[in-house]
């Protein structure tokens, strides 16, 4: 530890003293608890780490006031640190602006406490801020996520969409405005980024996805990818973009496309080692072989499937708490992705398919390491 470095309890902890014997520590954020015994000194020392002093004064302090050896202090302190009780005060630093810091503080709190330090906080939002992602498809999923995701700090946006907004938006779309009516998506969209953060570059792309559509270029540029492009439709989107995703190891992350199952939480795809849009593919063949689909009795209908603003952000929510949890690192996501799930309004109830990684899968079976 820095003898000039400036220490704090960290924000996202909570302590209390119980008999004056123990020490007992809320981690906020992650729910956790622990409690330490503790003996005068050590409580003498958390009254002196005040967010002020620095090591070499609260060790000087702790010698002077109340006998305790720099050894003893510096083993104490390390140890409240390697515990995520206390953190060094970040101040202006090379890897983000103090106004930066500022904007994004509660995130930053909220990732150190499972990262570590605030400096490994700072780390992590910087690393949703130096990320490019291509959101294909401006709906009402595709939208919220973007918004989202610039709202927590990400700075360079791709948006695929060739839609305009129509009436019915208006009960789905968190970005919708009565004047963006027949107003191209990619671009009310963009307005409205920009609104949450002007420095935020934002690029737009109005095309339809069809089948000679160079995606690949656009795809390449990108450290992650969303896909809620529901045209043509949700299938054909999803397994194009994680084919190229796949080949060029791009996490991506499949949501949106809802209509037929309202709130899924889609799913986070890592190359190589979650099930790829393929395996979901297998794997929906093998469990509906024995289902025949009978003929509809009615031969035209009218079918805007029903929603609500609320479904949408719930599987937008959802989808931007897995990208900001990989990309940051806050959590081993290789270790502990989830498959898709579909949240059900009326029983609340939560409920996650049973997909497994195919390791016959033509696209993800095989890593391409291993090839001879
Ligand atoms: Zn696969």
């Amino acid at each position: 530890m820095n003898e000039k470095t400036v220490m704090k309890i960290k924000d996202s902890v909570d302590i209390f003293l119980s008999n004056e014997r123990y020490l007992m520590v809320y981690y906020m954020n992650s729910r956790q608890r622990k409690s330490f015994r503790v003996n005068a000194e050590m409580v003498h020392l958390l009254e002196t780490i005040d967010g002020e002093k620095t090591v070499a004064e609260i060790t000087s302090i702790m010698a002077e006031k109340w006998g305790v050896d720099s050894e003893c202090t510096s083993q104490i302190m390390d140890m409240l640190q390697e515990n995520r009780i206390i953190t060094e005060v970040i101040a202006q630093q090379d890897m983000l602006s103090e106004k930066l810091i500022k904007r994004y503080v509660r995130q930053i709190n909220y990732f150190s406490e499972f990262l570590g330090s605030e400096l490994e906080g700072i780390a992590a939002q910087k690393k949703l801020m130096d990320s490019t992602i291509i959101i294909f498809g401006c709906g009402a999923v595709g939208g919220n996520i973007a918004m989202q995701l610039v709202m927590a700090g990400v700075c360079h946006i791709i948006l695929f969409d060739y839609g305009r907004n129509e009436p019915c938006d208006a009960s789905r779309h968190m970005y919708f405005r009565k004047q963006y009516i027949g107003m191209n998506k990619v671009d009310s969209l963009k307005a409205e980024l920009l609104r949450i953060d002007s420095d935020a570059d934002v690029r737009c792309v109005m095309e339809w996805m069809k089948p000679e559509t160079d995606v690949e270029t656009l795809i390449k540029r990108a450290d992650f990818v969303v896909n809620t492009l529901d045209e043509p439709y949700i299938g054909y989107t999803a397994s194009k973009i994680s084919r190229i995703c796949v080949k060029h190891r791009i996490p991506h992350y499949i949501a949106g496309g809802f209509d037929a199952h309202l709130a899924s939480t889609g799913e986070l795809i890592i190359p190589y080692v979650t099930p790829c849009v393929e395996c979901y593919t297998t794997h929906f063949r093998e469990v509906l072989k024995d289902w025949k689909p009978k003929k509809h009795p009615v031969e035209s209908r009218y079918t805007e499937i029903g929603g609500l603003a609320s479904m949408s952000l719930f599987s937008s929510s959802y989808a931007c708490i897995e990208i900001i949890k990989y990309i940051t690192g806050l959590v081993q996501m290789e270790d502990s992705y989830k498959i898709r799930g579909e949240f059900l309004f009326h029983d609340m109830s939560l409920t996650y398919l049973n997909v497994k990684k195919n390791s016959e899968c033509p696209i993800c079976g095989r890593c391409e390491k291993d090839e001879p």
